[in-house]
């Protein structure tokens, strides 16, 4: 594949996997995603610690192959100080030198809060054990965060995990460009002035987007729902679709001066692939 390399920064999201299988074929997920030489894959976290050894053993995968391009998740729900406190040293041993601090969701069926609140004191926790040359991402949310009383207290809450010391922030994602201007505006009038980089969720399949956008609070737009169900059993015109919108956007966002996209790849290279080439950054 040829292409112009993107001038911005990529970085892809990948959730653990569970078999060899499933390893070695994120191997090549991985692979196939170089094209775009991002920044990092991050590794999610499942709250709780339900992935806990997976998650460290993809992010051992991903360090043997590619040194320091991994950035873990961890959540604090549900946990123990001394539990979070031992990840934490596992992987400043390996050498990870960059973290995504989350409170998580309650999982179902557990009822024990944890020691920590929030991912604000999570925050606290990496930079006081890993000092100040750590790289701390935090989640942000432009449509609001499903749980928050008000839109300030949501964006007060936000300032607390940047004051706390993140250095960047990855936003749940969105179909709303005006929803993630209008946030990181009023982010910025409240002094927050780390860089917050939208989350981009490639479209592939109506029904599961139309699943997870209801749990984690993220609008599909009435013209493109009503597109999406119109192409639900013609996965390929879907796609197209999907592609397009999605690279439209990306393209207003970096004309809007976002230096950074963070891709939510479900393990997959081929909707993050046809967004980018959308967008020219590779061949057809
Ligand atoms: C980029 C990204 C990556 C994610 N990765 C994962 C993952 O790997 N694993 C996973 O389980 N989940 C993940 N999530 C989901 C996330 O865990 C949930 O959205 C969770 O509900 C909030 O986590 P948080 O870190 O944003 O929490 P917080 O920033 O702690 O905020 C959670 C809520 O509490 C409110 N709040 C914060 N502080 C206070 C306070 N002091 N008093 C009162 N209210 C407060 C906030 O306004 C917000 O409504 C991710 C989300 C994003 C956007």
């Amino acid at each position: 594949m040829s292409g112009k390399t993107p001038l911005v920064r990529v970085s892809c999201e990948f959730f653990p996997t569970s078999t060899d299988e499933g390893a070695e074929k994120l191997d090549g997920v991985r692979q196939a995603l170089s094209v775009l030489d991002c920044e990092y894959f991050s590794v999610t976290y499942g709250a709780g610690g339900s992935t806990r050894e997976r998650t460290l053993q993809t992010v051992r995968r991903i360090l043997d192959e590619q040194s320091t391009k991994v950035m873990p998740h961890l959540t604090c729900v549900a946990a123990k100080r001394s539990n979070i406190e031992s990840i934490l040293d596992i992987y400043q041993e390996w050498g990870v030198t960059q973290l995504m601090a989350l409170r998580g969701d309650m999982p179902s069926g557990m009822y024990q809060a944890g020691d920590l609140h929030n991912a604000r004191e999570l925050v606290s926790l990496v930079r006081e054990r890993w000092g100040e040359t750590a790289k701390i991402y935090v989640a942000a949310y432009p449509e609001i965060h499903p749980r928050s009383k008000t839109p300030e207290d949501d964006l007060r809450h936000f300032k607390d995990k940047v004051d706390a010391g993140a250095n960047e922030a990855v936003t749940q994602y969105f179909y709303n460009v005006d929803a993630f201007l209008r946030f990181r505006d009023d982010a910025t009038r409240i002094g927050v002035d780390i860089p917050i980089v939208p989350g981009v969720m490639p479209i592939t399949n109506y029904k599961q987007l139309a699943r997870f956008s209801d749990m984690c609070g993220a609008q599909i737009p009435r013209w493109i729902r009503k597109r999406l169900e119109a192409y639900q059993d013609n996965k390929q015109d879907l796609r197209a679709f999907g592609a397009e919108v999605v690279a439209t956007m990306c393209a207003r966002l970096i004309d809007e001066g976002v230096d950074a996209l963070h891709f939510y790849s479900m393990n997959r290279e081929d909707a993050v692939l046809a967004v980018a080439q959308e967008l020219g950054w590779v061949g057809q």
